[in-house]
Protein backbone atom coordinates (compact mmCIF):
# COMPACT_ATOMS: atom_id res chain seq x y z
CA UNK A 1 0.00 0.00 0.00
CA UNK A 2 1.61 3.25 -0.92
CA UNK A 3 1.17 6.11 1.06
CA UNK A 4 0.29 8.24 -1.69
CA UNK A 5 -2.44 6.21 -2.97
CA UNK A 6 -3.83 6.64 0.09
CA UNK A 7 -7.78 8.28 -1.08
CA UNK A 8 -9.21 11.25 1.26
CA UNK A 9 -12.06 9.68 4.04
CA UNK A 10 -14.15 12.37 4.74
CA UNK A 11 -16.47 10.76 7.82
CA UNK A 12 -19.98 12.79 8.83
CA UNK A 13 -20.67 12.80 12.08
CA UNK A 14 -24.31 12.90 13.29
CA UNK A 15 -26.72 12.87 16.06
CA UNK A 16 -30.26 13.75 16.29
CA UNK A 17 -31.60 13.26 12.61
CA UNK A 18 -35.75 13.84 13.13
CA UNK A 19 -38.99 14.56 11.53
CA UNK A 20 -40.38 18.04 11.99
CA UNK A 21 -43.24 16.57 13.54
CA UNK A 22 -41.61 14.08 16.14
CA UNK A 23 -42.41 15.76 19.42
CA UNK A 24 -39.33 13.00 20.96
CA UNK A 25 -36.55 14.77 19.50
CA UNK A 26 -38.14 18.10 17.33
CA UNK A 27 -36.50 20.05 20.69
CA UNK A 28 -33.45 19.33 20.49
CA UNK A 29 -30.64 20.45 18.82
CA UNK A 30 -30.04 18.29 15.83
CA UNK A 31 -31.62 18.42 11.73
CA UNK A 32 -34.79 17.67 10.37
CA UNK A 33 -34.96 14.92 7.43
CA UNK A 34 -34.85 17.27 4.82
CA UNK A 35 -31.82 18.91 6.29
CA UNK A 36 -30.01 15.59 5.80
CA UNK A 37 -31.21 14.66 2.70
CA UNK A 38 -29.87 18.05 1.27
CA UNK A 39 -26.71 17.52 2.86
CA UNK A 40 -26.24 14.10 1.60
CA UNK A 41 -26.95 15.34 -2.22
CA UNK A 42 -24.08 18.07 -1.39
CA UNK A 43 -21.33 15.31 -0.50
CA UNK A 44 -22.41 13.04 -3.28
CA UNK A 45 -21.46 16.01 -5.41
CA UNK A 46 -17.85 15.38 -4.31
CA UNK A 47 -17.44 12.13 -2.40
CA UNK A 48 -18.23 8.51 -3.03
CA UNK A 49 -20.41 6.92 0.14
CA UNK A 50 -18.80 3.49 1.77
CA UNK A 51 -18.77 1.49 4.53
CA UNK A 52 -16.52 1.91 7.35
CA UNK A 53 -16.38 -1.87 6.17
CA UNK A 54 -14.91 -0.84 3.09
CA UNK A 55 -12.29 1.12 4.84
CA UNK A 56 -11.08 -1.56 7.46
CA UNK A 57 -11.31 -3.99 3.87
CA UNK A 58 -8.59 -0.96 2.43
CA UNK A 59 -6.38 -0.95 5.98
CA UNK A 60 -6.19 -4.36 6.16
CA UNK A 61 -6.08 -6.07 2.76
CA UNK A 62 -5.56 -3.01 0.10
CA UNK A 63 -9.51 -2.85 -1.21
CA UNK A 64 -9.74 -0.17 -4.04
CA UNK A 65 -11.36 2.65 -2.60
CA UNK A 66 -12.71 5.98 -4.77
CA UNK A 67 -10.06 8.50 -4.44
CA UNK A 68 -12.31 10.54 -2.16
CA UNK A 69 -14.71 8.50 -0.01
CA UNK A 70 -17.41 9.79 2.44
CA UNK A 71 -18.71 7.33 5.60
CA UNK A 72 -22.01 8.67 7.49
CA UNK A 73 -21.77 8.14 11.30
CA UNK A 74 -24.59 8.38 13.85
CA UNK A 75 -23.22 8.43 17.62
CA UNK A 76 -25.28 7.15 21.04
CA UNK A 77 -27.90 4.82 19.44
CA UNK A 78 -30.67 6.63 19.94
CA UNK A 79 -34.53 5.88 18.36
CA UNK A 80 -34.42 8.41 15.17
CA UNK A 81 -31.98 6.87 14.27
CA UNK A 82 -33.72 3.59 13.23
CA UNK A 83 -36.69 5.44 12.23
CA UNK A 84 -35.52 8.61 10.00
CA UNK A 85 -32.46 7.70 9.39
CA UNK A 86 -31.93 4.06 8.48
CA UNK A 87 -35.03 4.48 5.84
CA UNK A 88 -33.25 6.92 3.94
CA UNK A 89 -30.10 5.41 3.76
CA UNK A 90 -31.64 2.49 3.03
CA UNK A 91 -33.77 4.07 0.18
CA UNK A 92 -30.46 5.62 -1.00
CA UNK A 93 -27.94 2.61 -0.83
CA UNK A 94 -25.70 4.05 1.38
CA UNK A 95 -24.31 2.44 4.13
CA UNK A 96 -24.33 4.09 7.65
CA UNK A 97 -21.80 3.87 10.65
CA UNK A 98 -24.01 3.61 13.92
CA UNK A 99 -22.18 3.60 17.24
CA UNK A 100 -24.45 2.36 20.21
CA UNK A 101 -23.90 2.88 23.72
CA UNK A 102 -24.71 -0.43 25.76
CA UNK A 103 -25.66 0.77 28.70
CA UNK A 104 -28.79 1.87 26.84
CA UNK A 105 -29.49 -0.20 25.44
CA UNK A 106 -28.66 -4.01 27.16
CA UNK A 107 -29.65 -2.17 30.49
CA UNK A 108 -31.77 0.28 29.88
CA UNK A 109 -30.41 3.29 31.51
CA UNK A 110 -30.43 6.89 29.91
CA UNK A 111 -27.02 8.30 29.28
CA UNK A 112 -26.64 11.72 30.96
CA UNK A 113 -25.40 13.43 28.12
CA UNK A 114 -28.79 12.71 26.69
CA UNK A 115 -30.91 13.89 29.78
CA UNK A 116 -28.87 17.10 29.84
CA UNK A 117 -30.03 17.71 26.13
CA UNK A 118 -33.56 17.07 27.26
CA UNK A 119 -33.17 19.07 30.48
CA UNK A 120 -31.53 22.27 28.77
CA UNK A 121 -34.17 22.74 25.93
CA UNK A 122 -36.89 22.31 28.49
CA UNK A 123 -35.69 24.82 31.73
CA UNK A 124 -33.61 28.09 31.69
CA UNK A 125 -30.08 28.05 32.31
CA UNK A 126 -30.89 29.64 35.98
CA UNK A 127 -34.02 26.95 36.69
CA UNK A 128 -31.68 24.09 36.13
CA UNK A 129 -28.94 25.47 38.21
CA UNK A 130 -30.94 26.13 41.24
CA UNK A 131 -32.75 22.69 40.75
CA UNK A 132 -29.61 20.76 40.27
CA UNK A 133 -28.05 22.57 43.15
CA UNK A 134 -31.00 21.54 45.51
CA UNK A 135 -30.35 18.41 44.83
CA UNK A 136 -26.78 18.53 45.50
CA UNK A 137 -27.11 20.06 48.55
CA UNK A 138 -29.66 17.42 49.79
CA UNK A 139 -28.09 14.47 48.53
CA UNK A 140 -24.33 15.14 47.85
CA UNK A 141 -23.42 18.16 50.44
CA UNK A 142 -19.51 17.95 49.79
CA UNK A 143 -20.08 17.75 45.25
CA UNK A 144 -18.98 21.05 43.82
CA UNK A 145 -22.22 23.09 42.83
CA UNK A 146 -23.14 23.64 39.54
CA UNK A 147 -22.07 27.28 38.30
CA UNK A 148 -23.40 29.18 35.03
CA UNK A 149 -19.80 31.21 34.94
CA UNK A 150 -17.69 28.93 33.97
CA UNK A 151 -15.81 29.52 30.78
CA UNK A 152 -15.58 26.93 28.46
CA UNK A 153 -14.74 27.62 24.59
CA UNK A 154 -15.46 24.02 23.34
CA UNK A 155 -19.34 24.53 22.56
CA UNK A 156 -19.17 26.80 19.64
CA UNK A 157 -22.90 26.63 19.06
CA UNK A 158 -24.35 27.18 22.97
CA UNK A 159 -24.86 30.30 24.72
CA UNK A 160 -22.19 30.88 27.46
CA UNK A 161 -24.85 29.79 30.40
CA UNK A 162 -25.71 26.41 28.32
CA UNK A 163 -21.95 25.59 27.57
CA UNK A 164 -20.79 26.12 31.23
CA UNK A 165 -23.43 23.77 32.30
CA UNK A 166 -22.70 20.71 29.27
CA UNK A 167 -18.78 21.54 30.59
CA UNK A 168 -18.80 20.59 34.19
CA UNK A 169 -21.55 17.70 34.06
CA UNK A 170 -19.62 16.28 30.99
CA UNK A 171 -15.37 16.72 31.49
CA UNK A 172 -15.11 17.74 35.39
CA UNK A 173 -17.42 15.85 37.72
CA UNK A 174 -17.36 12.44 38.67
CA UNK A 175 -19.19 10.37 35.57
CA UNK A 176 -21.08 8.14 38.67
CA UNK A 177 -22.30 10.82 40.94
CA UNK A 178 -23.35 13.07 37.62
CA UNK A 179 -25.56 10.10 36.49
CA UNK A 180 -27.21 10.15 39.36
CA UNK A 181 -27.82 13.71 39.68
CA UNK A 182 -28.99 14.12 36.18
CA UNK A 183 -30.95 11.33 36.33
CA UNK A 184 -32.72 12.27 39.71
CA UNK A 185 -33.62 15.64 38.63
CA UNK A 186 -34.90 14.35 35.31
CA UNK A 187 -37.47 12.06 37.04
CA UNK A 188 -38.24 14.35 39.49
CA UNK A 189 -38.97 17.43 37.01
CA UNK A 190 -39.47 15.66 33.67
CA UNK A 191 -40.93 12.42 33.50
CA UNK A 192 -39.69 8.85 34.87
CA UNK A 193 -36.67 7.22 33.48
CA UNK A 194 -38.39 4.14 31.78
CA UNK A 195 -40.50 6.03 29.63
CA UNK A 196 -37.68 8.36 28.39
CA UNK A 197 -35.21 5.36 27.74
CA UNK A 198 -38.20 3.03 25.65
CA UNK A 199 -39.04 6.33 23.48
CA UNK A 200 -35.14 7.34 23.11
CA UNK A 201 -32.63 4.55 22.48
CA UNK A 202 -32.73 2.34 19.72
CA UNK A 203 -33.53 -1.58 21.03
CA UNK A 204 -31.39 -4.80 20.03
CA UNK A 205 -34.16 -5.69 17.36
CA UNK A 206 -34.03 -2.28 15.76
CA UNK A 207 -29.76 -2.54 15.71
CA UNK A 208 -30.29 -6.51 14.79
CA UNK A 209 -32.69 -5.38 11.70
CA UNK A 210 -30.30 -2.14 10.61
CA UNK A 211 -27.25 -4.42 10.70
CA UNK A 212 -28.90 -7.01 8.60
CA UNK A 213 -29.53 -4.01 6.02
CA UNK A 214 -25.89 -3.37 5.46
CA UNK A 215 -25.28 -0.62 8.78
CA UNK A 216 -22.50 -1.18 10.96
CA UNK A 217 -22.38 -0.95 14.50
CA UNK A 218 -19.97 -0.25 16.78
CA UNK A 219 -19.41 0.08 19.79
CA UNK A 220 -19.67 3.28 21.67
CA UNK A 221 -18.73 2.60 25.30
CA UNK A 222 -20.95 0.89 27.89
CA UNK A 223 -21.54 4.06 29.65
CA UNK A 224 -20.75 6.80 27.91
CA UNK A 225 -18.24 8.64 30.43
CA UNK A 226 -15.46 10.77 29.22
CA UNK A 227 -12.20 8.01 29.62
CA UNK A 228 -10.34 10.53 30.47
CA UNK A 229 -12.64 10.88 33.57
CA UNK A 230 -11.92 7.34 34.36
CA UNK A 231 -9.11 4.67 35.51
CA UNK A 232 -7.23 2.39 33.51
CA UNK A 233 -9.28 -0.35 35.24
CA UNK A 234 -12.40 1.27 34.93
CA UNK A 235 -11.44 2.19 30.84
CA UNK A 236 -10.71 -1.50 30.35
CA UNK A 237 -13.98 -2.49 32.75
CA UNK A 238 -16.73 -0.70 30.26
CA UNK A 239 -14.18 -1.59 26.91
CA UNK A 240 -15.18 -5.13 27.99
CA UNK A 241 -18.64 -4.85 29.14
CA UNK A 242 -19.53 -3.42 25.63
CA UNK A 243 -17.29 -5.14 23.54
CA UNK A 244 -18.92 -8.42 25.17
CA UNK A 245 -22.64 -7.18 24.97
CA UNK A 246 -22.15 -6.30 21.23
CA UNK A 247 -20.27 -9.06 20.32
CA UNK A 248 -23.09 -11.76 21.33
CA UNK A 249 -26.08 -9.75 19.34
CA UNK A 250 -24.38 -8.61 16.32
CA UNK A 251 -23.56 -11.20 13.16
CA UNK A 252 -20.21 -9.65 11.34
CA UNK A 253 -17.21 -9.61 13.91
CA UNK A 254 -15.33 -7.47 11.77
CA UNK A 255 -17.64 -4.70 13.04
CA UNK A 256 -16.14 -5.73 16.43
CA UNK A 257 -12.82 -3.58 15.23
CA UNK A 258 -14.19 -0.15 15.30
CA UNK A 259 -14.81 2.28 18.52
CA UNK A 260 -16.00 5.56 18.66
CA UNK A 261 -14.60 7.48 22.03
CA UNK A 262 -17.57 9.36 24.12
CA UNK A 263 -17.26 12.53 23.49
CA UNK A 264 -14.55 11.85 21.22
CA UNK A 265 -12.51 15.60 22.23
CA UNK A 266 -9.11 15.69 22.44
CA UNK A 267 -9.31 15.86 26.41
CA UNK A 268 -11.89 12.81 26.37
CA UNK A 269 -9.13 10.83 25.72
CA UNK A 270 -5.46 10.55 25.82
CA UNK A 271 -1.87 8.44 24.27
CA UNK A 272 -2.75 5.54 27.76
CA UNK A 273 -6.47 5.25 26.43
CA UNK A 274 -5.50 4.42 23.06
CA UNK A 275 -3.00 1.83 24.38
CA UNK A 276 -6.03 0.24 26.03
CA UNK A 277 -8.45 0.67 23.37
CA UNK A 278 -5.90 -1.12 20.78
CA UNK A 279 -5.30 -3.86 23.83
CA UNK A 280 -8.72 -4.75 22.93
CA UNK A 281 -7.99 -5.34 19.21
CA UNK A 282 -9.85 -2.13 17.80
CA UNK A 283 -8.45 -1.24 14.65
CA UNK A 284 -10.14 2.35 13.99
CA UNK A 285 -11.47 4.70 16.37
CA UNK A 286 -13.34 7.80 15.75
CA UNK A 287 -12.50 11.29 17.43
CA UNK A 288 -14.20 14.30 17.02
CA UNK A 289 -11.39 16.19 16.28
CA UNK A 290 -12.12 18.12 12.95
CA UNK A 291 -10.32 16.97 9.44
CA UNK A 292 -10.67 14.62 6.51
CA UNK A 293 -8.27 11.38 6.86
CA UNK A 294 -5.31 11.38 4.50
CA UNK A 295 -2.30 9.36 4.15
CA UNK A 296 -1.11 10.98 7.50
CA UNK A 297 -4.05 9.26 9.37
CA UNK A 298 -3.67 8.54 12.98
CA UNK A 299 -6.45 5.18 12.90
CA UNK A 300 -7.04 5.50 16.46
CA UNK A 301 -7.88 8.68 16.36
CA UNK A 302 -10.07 9.11 13.29
CA UNK A 303 -10.69 12.21 12.21
CA UNK A 304 -14.73 13.26 11.53
CA UNK A 305 -16.60 16.56 10.43
CA UNK A 306 -19.67 17.86 12.15
CA UNK A 307 -23.04 18.11 9.98
CA UNK A 308 -23.22 21.68 12.15
CA UNK A 309 -20.07 22.88 10.11
CA UNK A 310 -21.64 21.84 6.96
CA UNK A 311 -24.04 23.84 4.61
CA UNK A 312 -28.33 23.41 5.53
ZN1 LIG B 1 -21.60 10.07 22.07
Amino acid sequence: MKDNAHPVVNVVMYHYVFDADDNDFNHLKGITTDMFRSQIDILAKEYSFISALDYLDYIEDGKQLPPKACILSFDDGTSDHYRHVFPILQELGIPGYFSIVTSAIQDRQPLFVSLIHNILESFRPQDICQKMNSIISDKYPAHPKLSLDHAYMGYPYDTKERAAIKYQVNYCWNPSITQAIVSDFYSRFVEPLDVFVDKFYLDWDQVLEMEANDMVIANHSHRHSAYSLLSDDEIADDLKKSGEYIRDKITNTRSLRFFTYPYGTKGSFNGSTIDIVKDFKYKIAFSTTRGQNDARVDLLRLKRNSTSDLPS
